[in-house]
């Protein structure tokens, strides 16, 4: 995460801009459930475009934009650009926007297949073959994972970005919150699969909470060792049962997508595909 405060030190208000792209809106019903923090966010920041609380719009610029969902149309690839040049701070929120989100299960099959299943006129559906991270094709300033994001996360961007100082977003595994919390293993004590010690914090470790495995909705922490802990997964199950584990919210990050492409070959929606999609290229990000 690259974040440079000095940008958030104006008096004047920062401008904010909450949009979306390929989503289900519920990481931007997050930011509109911070019941008891809504009024003073909306003192300290002008909230100049959210489609989905006001009415009032605003093409920018903005001095902080949070874009939820993945890039899954050729509509979503020119807007994302655009944005991103009216926007000094773009911050991506939840699983689509940083990792493809479920709709990235796409990227491992035939798109006009899967368009043909899923709409009854699939000949009117404008999509791309690939559902991909907002990081793939622009310079993303800072990341809020989960599906959907995790409203103390939220709280502490926005204050770190108006007090012009760099969030405390912890890297470090959900395993960490649970010892914390005081929680029973269900890995080790329980013997039920769980990716928490491949998986980013930020949940207060909600699933094992009731006992059952992480699924990692967070995403990959930094140099998660998912060869290890699928090595020791494997012992007790099937290789196909390890490889589906993966095949979730974050199948597509890259940690994680050599595993789920082989569960989602085993579904028979085709091969794991080359990634060489558009905007992939670091050179060609804006
Ligand atoms: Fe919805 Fe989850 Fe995507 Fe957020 S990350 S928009 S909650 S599907």
């Amino acid at each position: 995460m690259v974040i440079d405060t000095r940008q958030a030190e104006a008096t004047a208000p920062p401008r904010i801009g909450v949009v979306k792209l390929a989503s289900c809106d519920g990481c931007q019903l997050t930011l509109l459930d911070l019941e008891d923090e809504l009024l003073a966010i909306g003192e300290r920041f002008e909230l100049v475009e959210f489609p989905e609380a006001t009415s009032r719009r605003s093409e920018g610029p903005y001095d902080v934009l949070l874009v939820e969902g993945s890039v899954s149309t050729p509509e979503q690839a020119e807007q994302i650009v655009e944005l991103r040049e009216r926007a000094r701070l773009l911050v991506t929120i939840g699983a689509c926007a940083t990792a493809g989100g479920i709709q990235a299960m796409r990227n491992w099959g035939d798109e006009p297949t899967w368009r043909a299943a899923v709409y009854p006129d699939p000949e009117l559906i404008e999509s791309l073959p690939w559902a991909t991270p907002v990081a793939d094709h622009v310079r993303v300033d800072a990341e809020l994972r989960g599906c959907p994001i995790d409203p103390h996360q939220l709280l502490e961007l926005l204050t770190a970005l108006r007090l012009g100082r760099r969030p405390q977003l912890p890297d470090e595994a959900v395993c960490l919150a649970c010892k914390r919390l005081g929680r029973v293993c269900v890995l080790v004590a329980g013997g039920d699969a769980c990716l928490g010690p491949l998986t980013a914090t930020g949940c207060g470790a909600l699933c094992p909470g009731f006992a059952r495995g992480c699924y990692a909705c967070f995403g990959p922490r930094e140099q998660a060792n998912t060869a290890s802990l699928s090595a020791w997964l494997g012992t007790e199950r099937p290789a196909g049962e390890v490889d589906r584990l993966f095949a979730g919210f974050t199948g597509w990050s890259p940690p994680f997508r050599p595993r789920a492409g082989r569960a989602m070959e085993a579904f028979g929606t085709g091969s794991p595909r080359d990634p060489g999609h558009p905007g992939q290229d670091e050179e060609s990000r804006t």
